[in-house]
């Protein structure tokens, strides 16, 4: 028989920092692995094989909503019937900003790119070990605590950007950016330093579908120099990367 002091039940406030994580993985092994590693952290997890189960305990509709919000999505990349990469573009095109942590077999440069582009927030190659998987779930984590309360403007050096009032200051002054403009130098700014080939900034500023030659990011950055640069001839902002492209800053 227990008493009151003998049973310790949560409080409120316990249950709701206790972080919910859905792992996504199709090997069994693997799967549970993880799932007693992260357990063993004192985390919540909860695992399904693959990616139509995984989507359906995301789906505000879904059957799973309400009780099962997640705070991490530790999502497998090869599945079966919809891969990670699927999923991971899904979810972010639904507005759903869980932190995703990829995990894949493939350790190639291309999938590790791709994954990030797609919005998934860190990557892991297989084999790994449990160690660095909780370390990275535990970094994920924190930072979106951390980013809870976003900072929705950009800044660099003299230019601010205010992305959802679609403004942007230059030295002081307001100007006047083309739509495509825009979000040529909103990625720039949420990637400072980061070389960018045309055919990526086609892809994410004009999408994939985009029936076009390279030239036109060309003449988009050169326009955008001569509304941002002091001396668009020598510009400080973006700048060209012979053989590969351009970096911002
Ligand atoms: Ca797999």
């Amino acid at each position: 028989m227990y008493t009151s002091e003998a049973v310790q039940y949560p409080s409120k406030t316990d249950i709701r920092t206790t972080n919910r994580i859905l792992v996504v993985e199709d090997e069994e092994l693997i799967r549970e692995t993880i799932v007693l590693a992260l357990e063993e952290e004192g985390y919540i997890a909860v695992a399904v094989a693959d990616g139509r189960a995984a989507l359906e305990y995301l789906s505000n509709s879904g059957p799973n909503s309400g009780e099962t919000t997640f705070d991490l999505l530790v999502l497998d990349l090869m599945l079966p019937q919809i891969n990670g990469l699927d999923i991971c573009r899904l979810l972010r095109y639904q507005g759903n900003t869980i932190p995703i942590l990829i995990l894949s077999a493939k350790g190639s440069e291309t999938d590790r790119v791709l994954g990030l582009e797609v919005g998934a927030d860190d990557y892991l190659t297989k084999p790994f070990s449990m160690r660095e998987l909780v370390a990275r779930c535990r970094a994920l984590l924190r930072r979106q605590r951390l980013t809870a309360t976003p900072d929705p403007i950009l800044e660099h050096k003299d230019i601010t950007m205010y992305p959802q009032e679609c403004r942007v200051l230059v030295r002081g002054e307001e100007v006047n950016l083309s739509p495509k403009e825009f979000r040529l130098l909103e990625l720039f700014m949420s990637y400072t330093r980061r070389v960018w080939s045309r055919e990526q900034l086609l892809d994410q500023v004009w999408g994939p579908d985009f029936v076009g030659d390279s030239k036109t990011v060309d003449v988009h950055i050169r326009w955008l120099r001569e509304k941002l640069e002091q001396d668009p001839s020598r510009p400080e902002y973006i700048v060209t990367i012979r053989g590969f492209g351009y970096r911002f800053g």
